[in-house]
């Protein structure tokens, strides 16, 4: 992208070299991957009951028919559940993938039945399978491949409600994800005016771009309170470093852990103008938790080359902040992704992003949006509502197996960390579930035919929405209550 801003171009640069350690040499990018298997093991999906008697029963009638000890061992699960050293009379639940065989064929002494650990993962917005995909991504680094087909339901609240559009008919598509034709996930923060002018000597007048890429449209957001130690935000730093993105993170901590670097992105509010003078190097993005003129006034002078995003709240005008000189916004909603006027954030970036559009400032604007983002599915389902990149708050600390404790809906929510957390075990995580998302992300791009995600931002046509659909079909008719 142009750029006209010598310090602009040097923050690129270090963004882009921290990860390749070269400068001046094409680096393709890539998110280096590598195993990072559970600390714990997370709890099995069924628990798998055998009744002894009915079971040696079956051994004996099957031993005297089969004559063959290893066939009846495996007997009745293909999955090896009951294909222990002493078969099934210790079941092995881990394997049981719930199809059901054993307890349709051998209703008297087998039950298979849902375990009630298991159904304590995540919280109300997060469900246990989101957990164990997270688990899955975090450990491997790879893409979930489901290869019996969708089970689930084909529509619901909050992203269920859309669906993207591939139509691989009309749109050719792109190899993306194995790598033979490049598909860019580069987004631009920073400010961008919608057109430039020049001299008569063909030198640039007025306003220049000033804006730096990201590698992937992820940041990582302020976690909860309670897990704000030194580690995490040097975990957090560590893996926003390698994956060419942001880390938000308060500015007295920040201070405190000696964390500055370009990856960091300090959050100041007003009371803590004073702390600006104590960053030994100047951010390339620094945030304001909320709108106050001196204390953007302070950033400009004590960091002039610094750019600046405004935190707020979904449901606020942004023009008039446009017109005070801000053209970055991270918008928030708790980490279930509601709003404070109780809507979801689908509905919330959309109304932003056309309002935006409506007073023809789009372009010069970069949204992040945070809170809600819990799947991979959900970074493109939010950049086609009109975000330019998602943060991401509860999955990171899943990606390292903390517990919640209830509902995790604020930063005020109770989480703990792993004890004796492995600093690089978890920034590889990070680093892995960065890269999944990542692949999945491509792999909706390349279905779709796009080559970069720059294009895909407010691209609704490529979505479909279940409450337009269901409005269009069954409005007028007896019973719909759309
Ligand atoms: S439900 Fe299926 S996978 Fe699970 S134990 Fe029974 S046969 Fe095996």
């Amino acid at each position: 992208m142009l750029s006209f801003d010598m310090a602009t171009n040097q923050r690129r640069e270090q963004l882009v070299n921290s990860h390749s350690g070269s400068a001046g040499v094409y680096h393709r990018y890539h998110i280096e991957t590598r195993s990072a298997p559970n600390l714990y093991p997370s709890p099995s999906r069924f628990l798998v009951k055998v009744g002894k008697v009915g079971l040696a029963k079956l051994i004996v009638t099957e031993l005297v028919h089969y004559r063959n000890w290893k066939v009846v061992q495996s007997r009745p699960c293909l999955y090896g559940v009951f294909s222990g050293p002493v078969g099934g009379f210790a079941p092995r639940p881990k394997y049981c993938v719930g199809c059901l065989r054993c307890t349709t064929q051998f209703p008297d002494f087998v039950k298979v039945l849902k375990n009630p650990e298991r159904q304590k993962l995540g919280d109300s917005f997060i469900s246990p399978d989101q957990v164990d995909t997270i688990l899955y991504e975090t450990s491997t680094g790879t893409v979930p491949v489901r290869g019996a087909g969708y089970r689930g339901k084909f529509g619901g609240k909050g992203w269920d409600g859309m669906w993207t559009d591939m139509s691989e008919i009309v749109r050719p598509t792109r190899d993306g994800i194995h790598g033979r034709e490049y598909i860019s996930t580069e987004v631009d923060i920073g400010d961008k005016p919608m057109s430039l002018s020049f001299d008569a000597q063909g030198n640039p007048s007025g306003e220049l771009p000033r804006a730096f890429p990201i590698g992937v449209p992820m940041i990582f957001d302020v976690p909860p309170a309670s897990v704000q130690t030194q580690q995490y935000f040097s975990i957090l730093q560590s893996a926003a470093s390698h994956v060419q993105t942001l880390v938000v993170v308060p500015i007295k901590p920040m201070l405190a852990y000696e964390l500055p670097s370009v990856s960091v992105v300090p959050l100041v509010s007003p009371t803590e103008q004073s702390e600006l003078k104590r960053l030994s190097i100047s951010p390339a993005l620094i945030e304001m938790a909320s709108w106050d003129k001196r204390l953007l006034d302070a950033i400009h002078e004590i960091h002039p080359k610094s750019l600046v995003a405004l935190r707020m709240e979904y449901g606020e005008d942004l023009l008039k902040y446009i017109d005070s000189g801000i053209k970055n916004f991270h918008l928030v909603a708790n980490y279930h992704g509601m709003t404070r006027d109780g809507r979801f954030v689908l509905d919330a970036i959309r109304d932003v992003h056309d309002s935006l559009v409506k007073a023809g400032v789009r372009e010069e604007v970069t949204l992040i949006g945070s809170g809600g983002v819990a799947a991979a599915e959900h970074v493109p389902k939010a950049i086609i509502c009109g975000v330019d990149a998602v943060a991401l708050d509860v999955p990171l600390l899943i990606a390292l197996q903390a517990k919640l404790h209830g509902d995790c809906v604020n930063i005020s929510s109770q989480v703990e960390l792993p004890q004796n957390l492995p600093s690089e075990w978890a920034t590889q995580r990070i680093k892995n579930l960065a890269s999944s998302w990542r692949d999945q992300l491509l792999e909706i791009l390349g279905a779709m035919g796009m080559r970069e995600v720059r294009r895909l931002r407010g691209e609704i046509g490529r979505a479909m929405f279940q409450t337009q659909l269901e409005h269009e079909a069954f409005a007028g008719i007896e019973g719909y209550h759309g």
